[in-house]
């Protein structure tokens, strides 16, 4: 056996192990805490409320485990169990050109890979979010998404495919700079098209009618120096009922899109602290800081796969035979989480400092007050527990626990 295979099932090993015992600890840490609301939200969360949040949290750990597992046995059969060799094989010599027999192997193996995880989904859709009461995607539209979203992956992944395994074998030595500035090329693309293409395939964007709250919205963007080419409400309710606000698109394209859920279930003036909140991650660049990071780190990996690409124990060590640029790319793709697994923790730490410095720019600009009614209303409704286990929480949460973010609003609200 060579001696990267070890590595690779040591990695692996690690990986699961990890991911398992975060799990149980996190569902340990909130059964402890079941019986009672904690102090500081005692006067505002009820215990049923506190428990359903539990039980909920409890459901998705559980499944997520399971996912964890699964995962790792598909990458093992994909890899050392020869899925690969067999999928290299089977496209050998079926198409014209190397070219598309590389994109083939790769769209394939990824398809497959994505068609496992599709049982658990459905699972999750319409038998975790529908016994909490949060599902409200009929199965005919759970279909017609998965349609759509496979019809765009290749419309979009396919020529990038094409593109990248061209470059690869054309460019020479350099190729991973060329790739990483079509890369970076790619995503500037998907989110310049993402508004105004790719989201009205799946949801209706209306502009925001209430005029009351259209005013109340548009001085705060005045104050703030933000200007929007528009505010859009979106059904998010025929999916789901949990609730967001987000902004999409850059420059020109730029909008502020609410879920129609959460305009039902908050105030004026939360949503005024909500946007606050969200106009603090673009003022205080975090957005351009994330694609910095992203483009940086994406251009390290592509250098890391021009080395590993020329190591034929790269390609055996991983049960491949055959040594292309497609069978590294895939390799690539499917093997490198397991060796970056301990930079989550890393990633959600930034993430949480993004936060706390938009809850800061709430607090300046709206009222903290209000973005603390709002935090307990949407931890309640999105039945989010109130008492993650902290080591689960500093691994992988984006956002800071409940009980530490509103502790920092309120700091600066008095
Ligand atoms: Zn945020």
């Amino acid at each position: 056996m060579h001696v990267f295979t070890l590595i690779f099932l040591a990695a692996l090993g690690l990986t699961l192990t990890l991911q398992i015992w975060l799990s149980r600890r996190h569902i340990a840490h909130i059964l402890a805490h079941k019986a009672q609301v904690p102090a500081a939200f005692s006067d505002k969360i009820g215990l049923a409320a506190h428990q359903k949040a539990a039980d909920y949290t409890v459901a998705k750990t559980q499944t997520a485990i399971l996912q964890h597992v699964i995962e790792a046995l598909a990458l093992l059969a994909f890899t050392l169990g020869g899925g690969l060799e067999f999928l290299a094989q089977a496209w050998q010599g079926r198409l014209d050109s190397p070219l598309w027999e590389g994109a083939a192997l790769i769209l394939s193996a990824l398809i497959l890979m994505a068609a496992i995880d599709i049982p658990l989904s459905l699972y999750r859709t319409f038998v975790i979010e529908a016994r909490f009461g949060f599902n409200k995607i009929t199965p005919k539209l759970y279909v017609l998404d998965l349609f759509k979203q496979t019809a765009l992956a290749l419309a979009l992944g396919g020529p990038l495919l094409l593109g990248v395994l061209w470059l690869m074998g054309a460019m020479g030595e350099y190729w991973w700079l060329y790739v990483w500035l079509a890369w970076m090329g790619f995503n500037l693309l998907v989110i310049a098209i993402y508004p105004t293409f790719i989201a009205p395939l799946f949801n209706k964007f209306q502009p925001l009618e209430d005029a009351q709250l259209k005013a109340r919205i548009e001085a705060l963007l005045e104050k703030c120096g933000f200007h929007a080419s528009g505010l859009f409400v979106m059904d998010g309710s025929k999916r789901s009922s949990h609730g967001n606000a987000y902004f999409s698109g850059f420059g020109k394209t730029k909008r502020i899109v609410f879920f129609d859920t959460l305009l039902k279930n908050l105030s004026t003036e939360e949503i005024e602290a909500v946007l606050a909140h969200e106009l603090g991650h673009f003022k205080r660049r975090h957005i351009v800081k994330r694609m910095a990071w992203l483009f940086a780190g994406s251009l390290v990996a592509l250098w890391v796969l021009a080395q590993l690409m020329q190591a034929p124990w790269f390609y055996s060590a991983l049960g491949v035979s055959t040594q292309t640029t497609a069978s590294a790319l895939l390799l690539f793709i499917l093997v490198s989480p397991v060796f970056t697994f301990l930079l989550q923790p890393l990633l959600a730490r930034l993430s949480r400092q993004h936060e706390f410095e938009a809850d800061q720019y709430a607090a300046q600009t709206a009222t903290a007050s209000a973005l603390i009614q709002a935090l307990v209303k949407l931890y309640e409704d999105n039945a989010s527990t109130l008492t993650p286990d902290p080591v689960h929480s500093a691994f992988y949460d984006s956002h800071p626990p409940a009980g530490i973010r509103i502790a920092r609003l309120q700091m600066v609200s008095t």
